[in-house]
């Protein structure tokens, strides 16, 4: 059903009206809306549970948002499991539904906030851990109408990116994903690379012990992102709001001599753009009702009734501010829907 003039919902807490929006529960209902869009003129959007977007004030076209949220099995043998997963389910909800299955690799990427039809468009990170590293295949709907399956390799995966997230919000470039394929183990295997989540567990390269479940490594990770992350139903926020620059050896050495930390990253260098807003001096800043988290400043958080452009400026003065310090520019990890 498409309806008109709809709020939408975002953990920024943004004021956003869209012109039109359809929930989709079959292709059919996405060949409907596509139907309904060209004979409005109406471009077509996606949205999940707008949890990594700032949404403009007004949303012009057409909003798709996925509905379906079946889980199936698809395949199984002693070692894996391989699943189907529609694109509305909650993506928190799934990593404990197959934990409580025995099903294992998603334990790190517990309480990430939204949708599992959002997973792979950028490609959601955490504690070590991509979605990528599971994911079989991608179930899309084409701006044609056409249902096709990509694998993970057509996807591009990078870091915090994808196929997906290079076309933006429109649908007309690419397409909808309507569903997910995948593999999780029946075997734990838990990786604990990041060092916080060792340490949270006791465990360290230098002093290993007993491997924790998964589900303890779960444990773990919700009770570190709940100490360093704030609740958006209390400080309304996108998660990280820049992604963590990659950066080449001169750049490196460049951000160690100005008192930055730079770590070794596929073949180059990445640095923590927390650490380079914090020594640019924005951590706990506020103008009006946007700010930088105190504990986080990589997270802004919407202190009342901020519009998209006030968090936009403030996120381009941050970014002005962290290039004429360092010389590196940060980029956004949210989309912005107009
Ligand atoms: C407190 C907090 C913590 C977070 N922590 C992390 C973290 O640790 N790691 C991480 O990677 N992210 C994190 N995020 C970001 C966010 O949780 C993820 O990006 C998540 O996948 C977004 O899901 P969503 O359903 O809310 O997507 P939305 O915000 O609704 O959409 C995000 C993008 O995906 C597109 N999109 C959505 N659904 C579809 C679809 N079905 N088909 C095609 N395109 C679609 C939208 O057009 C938009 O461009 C955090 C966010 C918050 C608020």
């Amino acid at each position: 059903m498409i309806r008109s003039k709809i709020l939408l919902k975002n953990t920024l807490a943004l004021q956003s009206l869209a012109d039109h929006v359809a929930d989709v529960d079959s292709v059919a209902d996405v060949q409907d809306a596509m139907e309904f869009g060209r004979a409005h003129g109406a471009a077509l959007s996606c949205l999940g549970e707008g949890s990594n977007v700032i949404l403009m004030p007004r949303v012009s076209g057409l909003i798709c948002r996925v509905t379906r949220a079946d889980v199936m099995v698809v395949d199984s043998d002693a070692d894996s499991v391989t699943i189907d997963v529609g694109a509305g389910k909650n993506w928190h909800e799934l990593v404990q539904e197959t934990l409580a299955q025995n099903w294992f690799g998603l334990e790190n990427l517990a309480l990430i906030p939204g949708a599992v039809g959002a997973a792979p468009v950028q490609n959601i990170g955490a504690y070590g851990v991509e979605v990528a590293e599971r994911l079989v295949s991608v179930d899309v709907v084409r701006g044609d109408g056409t249902a096709h399956k990509m694998s993970a390799a057509d996807c591009k995966f990078g870091y915090r990116d994808s196929i997906f997230k290079r076309r933006g919000a429109d649908m007309s470039q690419l397409p909808l994903i309507f569903g997910i394929t995948l593999r999780l183990s029946k075997r734990p295997a838990v990786n604990l690379s990041y060092r916080d989540l060792g340490n949270a567990l006791g465990h360290s390269e230098t002093k290993p012990s007993a491997l924790p479940s998964p589900q303890q490594v779960a444990e773990a990770v919700m009770s570190i992102r709940r100490a360093k992350l704030p609740d958006p139903s209390e400080h309304p926020n996108a998660g990280s709001f820049f992604k963590n620059p990659v950066l080449d050896g001169v750049a490196a050495d460049r951000l160690r001599e100005l008192g930055a930390t730079p770590y070794a990253f596929n073949d180059g260098f990445k640095v923590s753009a927390a650490q380079l807003i914090d020594l640019a001096g924005w951590k706990g800043r506020r103008r009006g009702d946007v700010g930088c988290w105190s504990q986080q400043p990589l997270v802004l958080i919407n202190y009342g009734q901020a519009t998209a452009q006030n968090v936009l400026d403030f996120a381009n003065d941050i970014q002005r501010s962290v290039s004429e310090t360092f010389q590196v520019e940060l980029e956004l990890e949210p989309s912005v829907l107009s």
